[in-house]
């Protein structure tokens, strides 16, 4: 870590891996394999991170390393179109109807930044409007308020973006429709677009409430703006057709990033033939990435989705996540600890608080001090976990029942010596 220090801010190249939200120091990893981690000592941890979400499968699978493999006796990279793009845009086409057109780009960054730009330019108008604790990645206009790295770090947007930049941006409570509705009558004709996580992620898992989602539709429709689901950690990995299928939204823009990538760096943006045509060069809305569609990234990300096709694996996870939400939140019963765990499908979070979390707010006001002290424990015993009270914990269909059950007794172990 040291020498990492030296040569790279924080010994990191992104600010959550670097363990400041919980203290101590974090593993260099040297290989992965299925559920597991090796770091550079060769411990081997279970990992509930996978990559912040892209490894849905786990590490290596073999259906990817395959094609990858095969990939890479063609091409790396090509600077031309290629039909691997094609079929990728198919997969997705086929999961969202919503998605009929898309744009591949090689972070959820990119996609988001993508998203709004074309909202904007769709509309002919310039606010946002997004919520506390919602991370669409690091673009200026959408570092206002938002969870994740920022979050942890207490970095209250950023320095380097000009208020200019976020003085279009408005900020609602995450569940809180009647604070959209308020916004939205005082500005709601001047509103591009509502950005909004359908399950958020990056203030700890917190679900949408009913009819919430349903009502940012309303409304967005109602004042003629957009509405902009970023899938980028729910897309495939709540459901095969994400979350717009798992809530039966309709947006007019989905982001997507992590699992279409699976594991390498692919992210996008799509919606209707007539929105998305407006984008360069079919129309006059810039957009572009010179490793946009690479080979490689689009080879594992196809590859991953083929493995998702049927409804099979996501009632494998669902399992899986229901025994660890329950198994989690009976060892803080037994223990008398009060503990919130939020799960949907594979992405789970525990919090340490009385009260439901729901927002941002109320992810905050959770115990942040035992969550460090169980994340210690945790780790101690070879299970690692995101080093942060808000980034998601994930499930992979690497993992096993052994490993739930490895992993459960781990958790209560922590939770006894944290309490
Ligand atoms: C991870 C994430 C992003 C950013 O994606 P990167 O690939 O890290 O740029 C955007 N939105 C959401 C919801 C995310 O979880």
């Amino acid at each position: 870590m040291e020498r990492a220090q030296r040569v790279m801010p924080g010994g990191v190249n992104s600010p959550v891996r670097s363990f400041r939200g919980v203290g101590g120091t974090p593993p260099f990893f040297a290989s992965a394999r299925g559920p597991y981690l090796v770091d550079l000592d060769g411990n081997r941890y279970l990992d509930m991170v996978l990559a912040y979400g892209p490894l849905i499968l786990g590490h290596l699978p073999e259906a990817v390393v395959a094609a990858l493999r095969g990939q890479l006796t063609r091409a790396e990279a090509l600077g031309g179109p290629s039909e691997l793009e094609v079929e990728l845009a198919e997969e997705v086409a086929r999961r969202m109807p919503a998605v009929e057109m898309l744009r591949l780009t090689s972070s959820g960054t990119e996609a988001a930044m993508g998203a709004v730009r074309l909202a904007r330019a769709a509309t002919g108008r310039d606010l946002i409007l997004k919520f506390d604790g919602c991370y669409h990645g690091h673009a200026d206009s959408l570092l206002a308020a938002a969870g994740s790295g920022l979050a942890t770090l207490a970095i209250p947007g950023s320095p380097g973006v000009p208020p200019g930049t976020v003085a279009d941006t408005l900020v609602a409570s995450f569940n809180d429709l009647e604070g959209v509705a308020e916004l939205f009558a005082r500005q709601g004709e001047r509103v591009a677009a509502v950005i909004v996580e359908p399950v958020a992620g990056n203030m700890g898992v917190v679900p949408p409430e009913p009819g919430f989602l349903a009502g940012l539709r309303t409304l967005s429709s109602e004042y003629g703006a957009l509405l902009i689901l970023d899938e980028v950690m729910t897309g495939f990995r709540v459901a095969r057709g994400g979350a717009q299928q798992r809530y039966g939204i309709t947006p007019d823009l989905t982001c997507l990033g992590k699992v279409i990538g699976g594991g390498l760096p692919v992210g996008a943006f799509g919606g209707r033939a007539a929105l998305m045509g407006q984008l360069a060069p079919a129309g006059p809305v810039y957009h572009a990435g010179t490793l946009s569609g690479n080979p490689l990234a689009v080879t594992a990300g196809l590859a991953t989705l083929r493995e998702l096709d049927s409804p099979l694996p996501y009632q494998r996870l669902e399992e899986m996540g229901a025994r660890l939400e329950e198994g989690m939140s009976s060892a803080g019963r037994r223990l008398g600890v009060p503990i919130r765990v939020n799960r949907v499908g594979s992405m789970l979070t525990f919090f340490f608080s009385e009260a439901a979390v729901r927002d941002y707010a109320s992810a905050r006001a959770g115990d942040l001090a035992r969550f460090s002290a169980v994340h210690r424990g945790l780790l101690e015993r070879g299970v690692f976990w995101p080093p942060s009270q808000f980034e998601a914990g994930f499930l992979s269909l690497a993992h096993t029942d052994l490993d739930l059950d490895r992993l459960l007794e781990a958790f209560s172990d922590a939770l006894a010596a944290a309490a």
